[in-house]
């Protein structure tokens, strides 16, 4: 993997881009969780694990987490809730 030397101001942009912060309440205590997730992250997103009390919760990506790119999800197929039941389906 080459790296850049950075000496210019800008922050240099990782791979891996967080393209939206889901913002979700832990089913279990009411936390409020902040998830960061990639484009990639976000077309499986399935749910969380609580950052208080480490519980899942189940989570579904809607319009209004990446109203931004939402359109561009839908044209490529992508089904939030549909993706998630595969996953369940699935056990890896
Ligand atoms: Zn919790």
């Amino acid at each position: 993997m080459k790296r850049k030397t950075a000496n210019q101001n800008h922050f240099v942009v990782p791979r891996e881009v967080l393209v939206v912060e889901v913002e979700r309440r832990c089913q279990a205590c009411q936390a409020r969780n902040f998830i960061g997730l990639t484009k990639d992250e976000a077309r499986e997103f399935c749910g969380f694990k609580c950052e208080r009390c480490e519980a899942w919760s189940e989570a579904f990506l809607l319009e209004r987490d990446a109203p931004e790119w939402w359109e561009e999800l839908q044209s490529e197929g992508f089904d939030a809730q549909l993706s998630c039941d595969i996953a369940h389906d699935k056990s890896h």
